[in-house]
C-alpha cells in the first residue's frame, strides 16, 4: 500500500472509554469540529480488553451527559459483599452496579462516535510519535498523520506517555482475571443474589488490594468473573498474586484449569504532568486511583476536562497545556482520584489489618454516602 499522510487538527489514539469520551466532549462543546478529529485505533472491534466490566451510576451518568448509552447486554447488581473478616459486611441497593462484556460495550461506543461523524480508523498502530512547533508526526502502520494536538488515550501500557514525559512519578497496580464458566443449574450466589463480592482478606498476605468476584453473562452464558487488584501505592511487599488467587478459588470449589490474563492498570498523581507541548493524556494513560481500580468511569470522567483543554488551546493558541496537570487537579475528578489515593496509602499500608473493624465501619458510612 502506497504510504499516505492525513492533516487533522485532532488525533485521538485509543478507541477504548476515554478516547470516544474525549472525542464525545469535544462534539458536545463544539459539533463544528467533527471533520477536524480522527481515532486511531490498532485493534479491530469488537477488540478484547481484560476488566470486570463493573459499571458504577457514575459511568452511566457519565453516559448520559454525554449522550454515549449503549444498548449492550448488562448484568444488573443489586448486592455488593465487603470481606475485611470472615463475615462479610453487605450493601444493597436497586441500581447498585452492573457489568457488562467490554468488546461489546467498547464496540457500540465506537459505532456511537463513528455515527455523530467521526472518523475511527481501526487495526491502524501508532508507532511513534514526534513533536515539532506547529505540530505532531505520528507514524502509524498506514502512513504518517500530522496533528495539531494529540489526545492520548492508548491504554496503561502507553507509550505516548513513555514517549513524551520526563520523569514519572506515579506507578502501576498489577490485575490478574479469571473466567470461569458456570452451569446455568448451579448458579452461584452472585448470580442468583445479583451480587459483586470484593474481598480484602489478602491485605493480611502483603496484598495491597482485593480479590473480586463479579457475575457476567457472556453470549448469554453465566460466566464468573474473579480477579486479584494489587495497587502497589505503598512501596514495599509484593504480594504473590497467583498463589492468592489460585487460594480464592480452591476456597471456592473451583479447581479447574482456568486460563489467568494479566494487564496493568497506572495511578493518578496530581504533582505529575500529564501532558507535553501538544499533547496530552487521559484515562488509564493519565491515570486512575488505586484503592478500587475503578476505571471505566474515570476514563470516561476525562473526556470533558480534557475537551475544555483542548478547546482552550485552539482559542487561545497555546498548544502547550503546561496548565493541564492544574486543571485536572483542580478538577473534581482530579480531587476525587488524588483522595481514593490518600485512602489507598492508608489502607493497604503494611500493618494496617489490625484497623480492618474499624476500616469496616468507616466504610459502611462511606457506602451510605456514595448512595450506590
Ligand atoms: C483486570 C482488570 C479488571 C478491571 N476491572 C474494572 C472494572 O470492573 N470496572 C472498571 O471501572 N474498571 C476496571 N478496570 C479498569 C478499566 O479496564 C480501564 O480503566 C479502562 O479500560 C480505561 O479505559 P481507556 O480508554 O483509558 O484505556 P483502554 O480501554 O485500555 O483503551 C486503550 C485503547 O488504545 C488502543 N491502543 C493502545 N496503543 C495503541 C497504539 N499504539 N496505537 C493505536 N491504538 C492503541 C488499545 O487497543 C485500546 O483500544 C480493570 C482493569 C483491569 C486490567
Amino acid at each position: 500500500m502506497a504510504s499516505m499522510q492525513t492533516k487533522i487538527k485532532i488525533a485521538i489514539i485509543g478507541s477504548g472509554p476515554a478516547g470516544i469520551a474525549a472525542a464525545a466532549a469535544l462534539l458536545k462543546k463544539n459539533p463544528g469540529l467533527k471533520s477536524d478529529i480522527i481515532i486511531i485505533e490498532k485493534e479491530h472491534h469488537p477488540r478484547h480488553k481484560l476488566c470486570g466490566g463493573g459499571l458504577t451510576p457514575w459511568a452511566d451518568e457519565i453516559l448520559d451527559q454525554l449522550d454515549l448509552q449503549v444498548d449492550v447486554p448488562s448484568c444488573p447488581l443489586e448486592n455488593i459483599e465487603f470481606f475485611l473478616h470472615d463475615k462479610p459486611i453487605s450493601f444493597g441497593s436497586q441500581q447498585l452496579m452492573r457489568t457488562i462484556r467490554r468488546d461489546e460495550f467498547d464496540a457500540a461506543l465506537v459505532k456511537k462516535i463513528r455515527d455523530r461523524g467521526i472518523e475511527v480508523r481501526e487495526g491502524v498502530k501508532v508507532t511513534d510519535i514526534s513533536t515539532e512547533a506547529d505540530y505532531v508526526t505520528l507514524a502509524t502502520t498506514a502512513g504518517e498523520v500530522r496533528a495539531e494536538i494529540v489526545i492520548a488515550a492508548d491504554g496503561a501500557k502507553s507509550f505516548v506517555r513513555r514517549k513524551v514525559l520526563r520523569d514519572d512519578i506515579s506507578r502501576i497496580s498489577r490485575l490478574l482475571e479469571v473466567l470461569i464458566p458456570i452451569n446455568e443449574n448451579e448458579l452461584t450466589p452472585e448470580f442468583t443474589d445479583k451480587k459483586a463480592v470484593l474481598d480484602f482478606r489478602a491485605i493480611r498476605a502483603g496484598l495491597q488490594g482485593y480479590i473480586w468476584d463479579f457475575p457476567s453473562y457472556i453470549g448469554g452464558r453465566p460466566f464468573l468473573n474473579v480477579g486479584i487488584f494489587d495497587s502497589r501505592v505503598n512501596k514495599g511487599t509484593r504480594a504473590d498474586l497467583p498463589a492468592l488467587l489460585s487460594a480464592h478459588l480452591q476456597r471456592r470449589g473451583f479447581y479447574g484449569n482456568y486460563q489467568l490474563q494479566g494487564w496493568p492498570e497506572r495511578w493518578y498523581h496530581p504533582a505529575q504532568q500529564i501532558s507535553g507541548p501538544r499533547v496530552i493524556l487521559t484515562g488509564d494513560a493519565a491515570g486512575l486511583e488505586p484503592w478500587l481500580g475503578e476505571g471505566i468511569s474515570t476514563a470516561l470522567s476525562y473526556g470533558p476536562i480534557v475537551a475544555d483543554a483542548v478547546i482552550d488551546a485552539i482559542e487561545t493558541d497555546d498548544y502547550s497545556f503546561s496548565n493541564y496537570r492544574r486543571r485536572m487537579k483542580k478538577s473534581q475528578l482530579g480531587w476525587y482520584l488524588n483522595r481514593k489515593r490518600n485512602v489507598a496509602q492508608l489502607i493497604y499500608r503494611p500493618g494496617f489489618s489490625k484497623f480492618l473493624p474499624a476500616f469496616g465501619r468507616i466504610l459502611s458510612w462511606y457506602m451510605d454516602l456514595r448512595k450506590w
